[in-house]
C-alpha cells in the first residue's frame, strides 16, 4: 500500500532515520504500518492508557505493547518494584528469590505447571516447549493451526498468524524444506480435520500447538468441543498438547484459557503480561516432561539472562495487581466497548463483527465473526485501513493490521471508551 508524505515533523524524522539502521526503520515488521497505509507511531512515553509520540501528541492505545501492557503504561507498582530490583543489580546469571516469588504466582493462577522455566521471548518459550515435547515423546512431528501465531521458529513459520497474515506471506523465505515437512498445518476449529491428521500419522506426532483463543488472525474464539477434542484425540494418541498462552495467560482471567475451558494442557506456554512490560517468556507443565530438561534430562535448553531479575519483579508486581476485581474491571470495560463499536457500525452502515473475548477484541471488516484462518482472510483490508488511520486521526491508536487483537487495559476508563466510540462513529463513516 502506497504511504502519503506527511508534513516534516519530529516523528517522520525520526523514523527515515530508523530506515537508515533497521530494515524498513522497525524491529519488527508490523510496526512498520505498512498495512495501514501510513507512517509509524514513534513513541516517546507511554502512561496509562496513554501514549506521547515524539511530537508531543497524545494517543489513547489499544495495543498495549501487544498485549503485555495489561495494567497500562508505567503503572506505578510495576516501576517502583523496577527500580527496587534495578538498584540490586540488573542479572547475576545465578538464582535469584525474584525467579521463585514470580513461578509460585504463575503455579498458582495456572496449577498445570507443575515445573517451568523462564526464557526471553514467547519465540523462545514455543521453540522450548517443542524441543521438550518432541524430546519427551521421541516422536518428530508437530501440528499446528493455520492463523496461529506462535512465534518465528523456523518450524512454524507456516500459515501462520499476526505478521505472515498482515503482509499475506504463506510462509518466510529462508526456512528449509526439512523444516518446515516437519509441520502439519490444521484449519482452526476443525476438529475433524484434525482427527484425519492425526489418524494419518498415527502414533507420530510429539505435539499439537495451539493458540487455545487464536488472537492472531484476530480474535477468534474455539468452537464449543473444540479444544476438548484436542485433549481427548491427543491424549488417545499420546501426542502432548501445548497451549500458547503467551497472549491468553493472564489476559483472559488469573488461570488464562486453560482456567477459562477448564481444560489442562500437558504444557503451556507463556509471554507478555507474566514480564510486567519486560522481555520475558515461560514454558512449564507436567512433571515428568520438564523433568527431561537439562540439568535433569538430555533436552537441552539454557538462556543466559533467562529469570532476569528485573523482569520478575515486574511480573510478581504485575501478576499481584490482577485480583478478580481487577479482571471484572477489564470485562466491563471491554464488553461496553465492544458493544459500543458494534452500535457505532450499524448506525454508520458498516459491515463490521465486533468478536471479543474477555478484554481483547477485533473489529473485522466481515458480515459475520469468522471461524477460521480462510474467513477472517476474507476481510476487508482497506477498509481497516482507512478505518485505522481515522481512529489515529482523532487521537486512537489501533493494531495496525486487521489480524491483531485491540487490548483493554485496567487503565482505561469509562471516559476512555466513551471517547473512543465518538471516534469510532466518526471513523466507520470515514471508512465506508
Ligand atoms: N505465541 C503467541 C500466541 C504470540 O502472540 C506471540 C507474539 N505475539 C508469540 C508466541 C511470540 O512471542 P514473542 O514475540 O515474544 O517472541
Amino acid at each position: 500500500m502506497s504511504r502519503p508524505d506527511l508534513a516534516p515533523s519530529r516523528s517522520t524524522a525520526i523514523f527515515a532515520a530508523s530506515e537508515e539502521h533497521f530494515p524498513g526503520g522497525v524491529n519488527s515488521p508490523v510496526r512498520a504500518f505498512r498495512a495501514v497505509g501510513t507512517h509509524p507511531v514513534v513513541v516517546c512515553e507511554g502512561r496509562g492508557a496513554h501514549l506521547t509520540d515524539a511530537d508531543g501528541r497524545r494517543l489513547l492505545d489499544y495495543v498495549g505493547s501487544w498485549g503485555a501492557a495489561i495494567l497500562g503504561h508505567a503503572d506505578p507498582e510495576v516501576t517502583e518494584a523496577l527500580c527496587a530490583a534495578a538498584h540490586r543489580g540488573t542479572g547475576f546469571g545465578m538464582p535469584t528469590p525474584y525467579e521463585l516469588d514470580l513461578a509460585r504466582a504463575i503455579r498458582d493462577a495456572m496449577p498445570s505447571l507443575q515445573r517451568l522455566r523462564f526464557v526471553n521471548s514467547g519465540t523462545e518459550a514455543v521453540m522450548s516447549a517443542l524441543r521438550a515435547a518432541r524430546g519427551f515423546t521421541g516422536r518428530d512431528l508437530i501440528v499446528k493451526f493455520a492463523g496461529c501465531y506462535h512465534g518465528h521458529a523456523d518450524y512454524l513459520l507456516a500459515q501462520a498468524g499476526s505478521g505472515l497474515a498482515t503482509f499475506g506471506l504463506p510462509s518466510s523465505a529462508g526456512v528449509p524444506g526439512a523444516a518446515a515437512a516437519q509441520t502439519l498445518v490444521a484449519p482452526y476449529n476443525d476438529l475433524d480435520a484434525f482427527r484425519a491428521i492425526l489418524g494419518a500419522h498415527p502414533r507420530r506426532v510429539a505435539a499439537v500447538i495451539v493458540e487455545p483463543v487464536a488472537a492472531n488472525m484476530g480474535v477468534v474464539p474455539p468452537r464449543p468441543g473444540f479444544l476438548e477434542g484436542l485433549r481427548e484425540l491427543t491424549r488417545a494418541d499420546g501426542a502432548l498438547l501445548v497451549f500458547d498462552e503467551v497472549i491468553t495467560g493472564f489476559r483472559l482471567g488469573r488461570g488464562g484459557a486453560q482456567g477459562r475451558f477448564g481444560i489442562a494442557p500437558d504444557l503451556t506456554c507463556l509471554g507478555k503480561i507474566v514480564g510486567g512490560g519486560l522481555p520475558v517468556g515461560v514454558y512449564g507443565g507436567r512433571r515428568e516432561i520438564m523433568e527431561r530438561v537439562a540439568p535433569l534430562g538430555p533436552v537441552y535448553q539454557a538462556g543466559t539472562l533467562s529469570g532476569n531479575p528485573l523482569t520478575m519483579a515486574a511480573g510478581t508486581a504485575t501478576l499481584r495487581r490482577l485480583t478478580d476485581d481487577a479482571y471484572a474491571g477489564l470485562e466491563a470495560r471491554a464488553a461496553r466497548l465492544a458493544e459500543g463499536l458494534a452500535e457505532a457500525a450499524r448506525r454508520a452502515g458498516a459491515t463490521a463483527t465486533v468478536v471479543r473475548e474477555a478484554s481483547m477484541l477485533t473489529v473485522f471488516f466481515l458480515p459475520r465473526a469468522p471461524r477460521d484462518y480462510a474467513e477472517a482472510g476474507a476481510a476487508d483490508v482497506a477498509r481497516y485501513a482507512r478505518f485505522f488511520r481515522g481512529m489515529l486521526d482523532r487521537g486512537v491508536l489501533l493494531p495496525p493490521s486487521q489480524f491483531e487483537a485491540w487490548f483493554v487495559s485496567a487503565a482505561h476508563t469509562d471516559d476512555d471508551v466513551a471517547a473512543t466510540l465518538a471516534a469510532a462513529g466518526d471513523a466507520f463513516r470515514a471508512a465506508a
